[in-house]
């Protein structure tokens, strides 16, 4: 956890404490480059390295090391988490252990995911600018079908059965949707305007018992934030709605099925997945922050990849840990990359991994 430093008997600074799990693919090529980022700010952080991922499974079998949660929640501020997934591994179950893991046994239940747009270049829709894609969808993130509820009946046979359980619990569907009403009174948009619309996305009338609970939930917590407007959209008519129209949303929430979904469309606005940075938050407690995108394995290790979804990731860490100063510098930093066209190819680009990533720690120096 965060450490104080002494000077001649006088208490200085105190320094946050931050993991960093790089992860597989191209996670281990730009999360050296976020954490290069957040060191040319100069913000008060050190950072601890762990090998957690595809090799060290293939290597010596461990996931998750004993207590390496308790150890997490215990000696760190935040962590910050590359991606998951290896060709190698098929069964994908250290991406499991590791990052549902972290997201569950930590229960870090609001995973956040601000989708903005920053220049007009970037959106493959007509007309758009960057003034009207400028939402966060908070996606519930310890429940819903990825629990792994569920099993398989007579597997391999013509009578196989295979069920995946949908689990909505009253606590964790009200602590999501009340997450989104705070977020929506704490928060402002990129010019300054505050946010005033919280959304619930679901598909209650096909999903009648989940759904009944949403509706039930959303109704009587958004009564409690008269200020703030309510709205709903069935995820299928919100998908519609976000291609023809983006502008219209502020504050989404959503399930973790419906959530992950959404937010590789969204990503779609910014630019693509390389531009998309999200939060796992519970709040009070070691957070973790990872970039939306996954391992990638066709373009790893190519020198290809964009960092800018996890630099921004590292400056809504740094948000979140109260360095806004830094963090403001690093997205006016990529902003910059941007309009100079100082990115790389999946952005319009020709600069590899390092090079952009160079280019905004050159900015963040001078
Ligand atoms: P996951 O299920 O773990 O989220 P995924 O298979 O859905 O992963 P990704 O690994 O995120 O998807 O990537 C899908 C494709 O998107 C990649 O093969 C790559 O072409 C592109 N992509 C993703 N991230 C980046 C990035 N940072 N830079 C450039 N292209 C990217």
């Amino acid at each position: 956890m965060s450490s104080q430093k002494t000077q001649g008997g006088k208490a200085t600074q105190v320094r946050k404490q931050i993991a960093v799990i790089p992860g597989d693919g191209i996670g281990k090529e730009v999360i050296p480059q976020a954490v290069q980022a957040i060191q040319a700010t100069g913000a008060a952080v050190d950072f601890t390295d762990f090998d957690w991922g595809a090799d060290r499974y293939l290597r010596d079998g461990t996931t998750v090391p004993p207590e390496g949660f308790a150890m997490l929640g215990r000696d760190f501020d935040a962590i910050l988490v590359g991606a998951f997934g290896d060709p190698r591994v098929k069964t994908n179950i250290h991406a499991k252990e590791i990052l549902l893991g972290m997201r569950f046994r930590m229960d870090l239940y609001a995973n956040v995911r601000p989708v903005r747009l920053l220049d007009a270049a970037l959106c493959p829709l007509k007309g758009v600018e960057p003034k009207d894609v400028d939402f966060v969808v908070l996606r519930e993130n310890t429940e819903g079908v990825y629990t792994d509820a569920g099993g398989v009946f007579k597997q391999g046979t013509a009578d196989e059965i295979a069920t995946q359980e949908d689990i909505n619990t009253r606590k964790g569907v009200e602590r999501i949707i009340r997450y989104a009403f705070e977020y929506c009174k704490t928060h402002t948009k990129l010019d300054g305007s505050p946010r005033s619309k919280v959304l619930m996305c679901d598909k209650s009338n096909a999903m009648t018992h989940a759904g009944g609970l949403w509706q039930r939930v959303f109704r009587e917590v958004s009564a409690e934030y008269p200020q703030i407007t309510a709205q709903h959209m069935y995820v299928d008519a919100l998908c519609m709605q976000m291609v023809r129209d983006p502008r219209q949303f502020d504050v989404i929430v959503t399930n973790n099925l419906f959530g992950d979904i959404i937010t590789d469309l969204s990503a779609g606005l910014q630019g693509g997945l390389g531009m998309a940075a999200s939060g796992n938050i519970h709040p009070g407690r070691t957070s973790m922050f990872e970039p939306v995108h996954g391992s990638a394995p066709p373009i790893a290790g190519k020198n290809q990849a964009n960092p800018f979804g996890a630099i921004l990731t590292a400056a809504m860490m740094l948000a979140h840990l109260g360095f806004e100063k830094e963090s403001a510098r690093i997205e006016a930093a990529v902003l910059e990359a941007v309009r100079q066209k100082k990115v790389t190819q999946d952005i319009g680009g020709s600069l590899g991994t390092k090079e952009a990533a160079a280019w905004i720690q050159k900015f963040l120096s001078s």
